[in-house]
């Protein structure tokens, strides 16, 4: 949430109990954080008049807590609003399924379309790519680069035209056997004439199953533009949405659903091959709202995490005779909601500048540090004061990292157990001690 938003809604959390006024102020917020998400003006109006529709009735006024009924009405209308399931990328019943990537220069459609090939091939498929930008021979050994990392062939043949590629990637596909078949299309700087005759020709020739359009979020309401253009002369079938990994709130998403009806499939959030994902609405409704997926992340965090196992860590902690026992069991608590990376984005406030810091926590690093842990005997743990130079060099053997690695954690461990003796006595704000991955 914004920080306005998050004021309001604690300011609702003391009354204990809403007002109209308290609904109809949450709602200025909410449309400024929605207008701030980039999320087209005219989407904004009606989502609010739906919400407050909703908001100033009954079950909000009697509900024990307001603040979240507020929260859970804008949510779920985001998420109404974005298609309420999770869509999938269909495949034909008769194979080859034939996919375009289409959309501007730069979108993200060479990248897509790799991520795509690997995620089907996760999932049992047989891709095949078919390299169809004749006009910037570069992306063409793009494609073949990213493809030979996922060991996905590439069709590709210097001086035939896009139509002819689409047919040659057909051929290709029935004689290797091959089930899907993911074209990476030509893109323009803008939406012109020649680009879109000449998608249509191929999709002529060799029709398609999926239709993609793939638009850079960061584009915000060019996006939404663009996506209106090129459903106006194609029959495209849904939205990759990429760059979601940088500052857009991804007001596009919600924009482009709702102006052009396409369901958004697919969602890119980083420059490797493994950054693709389902869209899913509910979280997307989050990040519009600014609030991380810090919902999703509670619920993870519920789940997951095994609550007596918890409550005695809590209370360890508080005691201050926290062991390098305990802070095993810390990461493996951590571990269990995800790779690092993915939780720490999952935080509030992770968008933009602090998304960088993402990028320090290196789930490798917890590997290391846990065989560090791992390599160290029970008593050493117990009492990480015994580790002396002899004990460091043989446990940084064991674990295969070293000495410097085992002093650096022990140094950060011993930060971490200082700030926990200083919460101890007093509450209230405090540095966090730097984790040591
Ligand atoms: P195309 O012209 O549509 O084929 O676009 P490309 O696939 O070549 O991508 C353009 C640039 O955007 C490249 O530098 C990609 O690495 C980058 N890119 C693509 N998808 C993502 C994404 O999800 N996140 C980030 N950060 N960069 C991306
Ligand atoms: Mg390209």
């Amino acid at each position: 949430l914004t920080e306005k938003l998050q004021q309001t809604f604690k300011r609702m959390r003391n009354k204990g109990r809403l007002t109209e006024a308290d609904v109809k102020e949450a709602l200025r917020e909410v449309r400024l954080a929605l207008l701030e998400a980039d999320v087209n003006f005219k989407v904004v109006r009606e989502f609010l008049g739906r919400v407050e529709a909703r908001a100033v009735g009954q079950d909000v006024l009697e509900s024990l807590t307001p603040d979240q009924a507020v929260i859970r009405i804008v949510r779920d209308e985001l998420i109404q609003l974005m298609g309420s399931h999770v869509e999938r990328v269909h495949m034909a019943s008769n194979p080859p399924t034939v996919i375009y990537m289409v959309g501007l220069q730069g979108a993200g459609k060479t990248t897509a379309s790799a991520k795509l090939a690997r995620m089907l091939r996760h999932q049992g498929r047989q891709p095949l790519l078919v390299a169809a930008d004749i006009y910037r021979p570069a992306a063409i050994d793009q494609l073949k680069v990213l493809a030979d990392k996922i060991q996905v062939p590439v069709v590709t043949e210097p001086s035939k035209t896009p139509v002819e590629l689409a047919e040659l990637g057909k051929a290709a596909s029935r004689r290797m056997a091959k089930d899907v078949i993911i074209i990476d299309t030509a893109g323009r700087l803008h939406v012109d004439d020649d680009l879109m005759g000449e998608l249509e020709a191929m999709n002529a020739r060799i029709p398609a199953n999926e239709m993609l359009l793939v638009v850079d979020a960061m584009t915000g309401q060019d996006a939404v533009r663009v996506a209106e253009a090129f459903k106006e002369r194609l029959p495209l079938t849904g939205v990759v949405m990429t760059k979601l990994d940088g500052d857009a709130r991804g007001g596009a998403a919600l924009s482009i659903r709702e102006v052009t009806q396409l369901p958004i499939k697919l969602v890119g959030s980083g420059e490797k091959l493994e950054d693709l994902e389902p869209f899913n609405p509910d979280r997307m409704a989050s990040r519009i709202l600014g609030m991380g997926d810090i919902l999703t992340l509670i619920e993870k965090a519920e789940a997951s995490m095994d609550r007596e196992d918890t409550q005695a860590l809590a209370e360890k902690i508080t005691k201050a005779d926290f062991t390098l026992d305990d802070f095993r069991a810390m990461i493996d608590q951590v571990k269990k909601l995800g790779p690092l990376s993915k939780v720490m984005e999952m935080m509030p406030g992770m968008g933009g500048k602090m998304a960088k810091m993402k990028d320090k926590v290196d789930d490798r690093s917890v590997v290391r540090v846990e065989a560090i842990l791992n390599s160290m005997t029970k008593k050493e743990r117990q009492r990480p004061e015994i580790i002396d130079g002899s004990r460091r060099l043989r446990i940084a053997r064991g674990s295969g990292t070293t000495v410097q690695e085992v002093n650096r954690l022990l140094k950060q461990f011993d930060e971490i157990k200082k700030m926990m003796k200083q919460m101890k006595g007093k509450k209230g704000r405090m540095r966090m001690p730097r984790m040591p991955f």
